[in-house]
């Protein structure tokens, strides 16, 4: 049973424009656990019209909350990350019921939810425009910042919080109103904070939370006109989709996709150091972020005790519901995520990876999955080109640094990638060629607020979080003052 200590933060209608409303025709659709597979709640399946309301709700609220001070919507964003904070522990117990992570990471995903309103409410004053000099003498050049407009925000189950904090909170502090289709997985942390969101005061139509018909909000969302600018989060086929949706209305987009870490381990690395930041890397979130380390590579003079002392870590991972104490990995989100990672075991196994542990569904049974290690992977495996979204770490034996960095570029992904080493020279070389948008060097920890969070190649467009990430929902105007 979910008991929250605030039981009206757990909503089962949708939030439109200030109002708490069912779909048009009465459509709902089930929210239930990953861990047991019961239905926790039922929220509005919403679809075209719904969404097409809320665009224009939207818009009628864009002129008011636009031109208001950047210290006045500053202030209000800071009274909403408050209130997330004040009911951090609601919050983690809503999402690990509808999305399976440990508690410990859940309340974790709170304040790192919140921290992006925190940041985005300090820089809301801080939206800068430029002077330039003149050419010529009679003239002043002047560039202001002006907010986008109607913002849309489709956002994916794995970071049920953060991916909204991450999009809302610089749409608003830029000026912008916003509209989030949260993944149907994990609605009820994304109505719960926008219930927050009421209560700090966010006006009527700047906010709204539609749940429901991916492709029908969806395609309602990057067809219609009003929608000024898309910010996407999830796999790379629908985010290839919507881009294309998106252009006949020339949208701004932002797209966060999916990822193909490489995890480099040097022999002049600090091995412990290095099978702690695999671990953290590899298994949070039972390996379902868009940065897990995806594929371990492992330098031949440390490659057998790595993998030794990898697979002595993983035993001791503690596997169960989220909210049982200590419990380090939950369950995966369904039975299409265990079916993925038993494929890439299957197929790197039949091609000569060796299994050194787990590689089989928990006793537990359900979603749970037993955390794997691989060794002997090489590029021709499945698990090597694709993104597994699960508790497996394929280990690859490497002799040289010229050799890593190429078998780690070889993919058509560019999010995140790590590597340890403790040579100065190396580091600089590996970095700058490394193909990737971030790079964790001696760790494997790497987001934050403060930094711009975001991929190359097919991994997405724009950046998130940092001064960087308010800029996505920014213009830039420029005047040309004449006749002095
Ligand atoms: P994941 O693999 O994380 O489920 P998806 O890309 O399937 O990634 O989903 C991410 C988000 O995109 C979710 O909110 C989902 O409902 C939404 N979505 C899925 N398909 C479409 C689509 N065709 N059009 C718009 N949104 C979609």
């Amino acid at each position: 049973m979910l008991v929250l200590k605030d039981p009206s933060l757990l909503k089962q209608q949708a939030y439109l424009a200030g109002r708490w409303v069912d779909a048009d025709n009465g459509a709902t659709l089930s929210v239930d656990n990953p861990a047991d597979g019961q239905i926790i709640a039922k929220v509005p399946r919403m679809g075209a019209d719904e969404t097409r309301r809320a665009i224009e709700q939207a818009e009628a609220a864009l002129p008011e909350w636009r031109d208001r001070t950047a210290k006045d919507r500053a202030s209000l964003l800071r009274r909403w990350f408050e209130l997330i904070m004040a009911n951090q522990e609601d919050l983690a117990l809503l999402m690990t019921t509808e999305q399976g992570k440990p508690l410990s990471e859940a309340k974790g995903e709170i304040a790192y939810a919140a921290s992006f309103i925190e940041w985005f409410a300090e820089e809301a004053k801080r939206v800068y425009g430029e002077t330039i000099p003149s050419p010529l003498p009679d003239r002043r050049l002047l560039v202001l910042k002006q907010p986008v407009g109607v913002c849309a925000a489709i956002t994916p189950w794995n970071f049920p919080a953060a991916m909204i904090t991450r999009k809302v909170g610089p749409a608003l502090a830029a000026g912008c109103t916003v509209i989030v289709k949260p993944a149907s997985q994990t609605p009820l942390t994304a109505l719960a904070l926008a219930e927050l969101a009421a209560r700090a005061g966010l006006p009527d139509g700047v906010l709204s939370v539609l749940t429901g018909a991916a492709r029908e909000i969806g395609g309602e969302l990057a067809a219609n006109p009003s929608v000024r600018k898309l910010s996407f989060t999830g796999s790379t086929e629908v985010g290839r989709e919507l881009m294309a949706a998106c252009a006949p209305t020339i949208k701004k987009l932002s797209l966060e996709l999916g990822g193909n870490a490489p995890f480099i381990v040097f022999d002049d690395a600090d091995l412990d150091a290095a099978v702690e930041g695999a671990i953290a890397s590899k298994y949070r979130n039972a390996g379902q972020t868009c940065v897990c380390a995806n594929r371990l590579f492992a330098q031949a003079g440390i490659h057998d005790a790595f993998v030794e002392k990898l697979a002595q870590a993983v035993a001791k991972l503690k596997v169960g519901t989220g909210n049982t104490p200590g419990v380090q990995i939950g369950p995966l989100i369904d039975q299409a995520a265990i079916a993925k990672v038993e494929a890439h075991i299957a197929d790197a196994t039949q091609r000569g990876a060796r299994l050194i542990s787990g590689g089989k569904r928990h006793e537990l049974g359900g979603n749970f999955f037993t955390p794997t290690v691989l060794s002997g992977v090489d590029m021709t495996m499945q698990i090597a080109y694709e993104e597994t979204f699960g508790p497996v770490a394929p280990v690859f034996c490497f002799q040289s640094e010229a050799e890593v960095v190429k078998m780690s570029n070889s993919t058509v992904f560019g999010l995140a990638s790590y590597f340890y080493s403790r040579d100065i020279g190396r580091i600089w070389r590996v970095a700058e060629a490394l193909e990737f948008g971030m790079v964790g060097i001696n760790t494997g920890l790497i987001s934050n607020e403060v930094a711009p969070f975001g991929g190359v190649k097919q991994s997405g467009l724009g950046r998130e979080g940092s001064r960087h990430g308010l800029d996505e929902y920014l213009e830039l105007k420029y005047l040309c003052l004449a006749g002095l």
